[in-house]
């Protein structure tokens, strides 16, 4: 399988603005923003969709909603608030086939989404 841009991000094949690493995610700066604060939270393990999670990713997916909890409160958006998303396939609008967790804030989100 061709490593998909993340994976690249990862082993350093192409740059991005780090927020957050450790041995199993990384966290980096959406490079087209859609808010004042736009990270996105991925997981090293290459996982395409939600809909490939197996019951062992349980931790995983775990550790990254906590991750975004940590980033909200670095970035303070805690307090005002923000929306986390994980888009799946095309009518989800999923774009990029390894999981990733968006964490969006700074500004009030609208509901529905669109
Ligand atoms: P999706 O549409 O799959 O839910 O989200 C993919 C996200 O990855 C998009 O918000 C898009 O802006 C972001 N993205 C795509 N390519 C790159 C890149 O090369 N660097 C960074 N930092 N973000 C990217």
């Amino acid at each position: 399988m061709n490593k998909t841009i993340f994976q690249k991000i990862i082993d350093r094949e192409i740059p991005a603005r780090i927020l957050y690493e450790d041995e199993s995610l990384i966290a980096i700066e959406d490079i087209n923003p859609v808010a004042p604060v736009h990270a996105l939270i991925i997981p090293k393990k290459c996982i395409e969709t939600l809909n490939d999670l197996n019951p062992a990713d349980a931790d995983i997916v775990g550790k990254m909603i906590l991750v975004a909890r940590n980033l909200a409160k670095e970035l303070k958006i805690d307090q005002s608030g923000y929306r986390t998303v994980f888009n799946c396939n095309s009518d989800g609008g999923q774009t990029v086939s390894h999981i990733h967790l968006h964490l969006v804030g700074g500004r009030k989100m609208n509901w529905p989404p669109g």
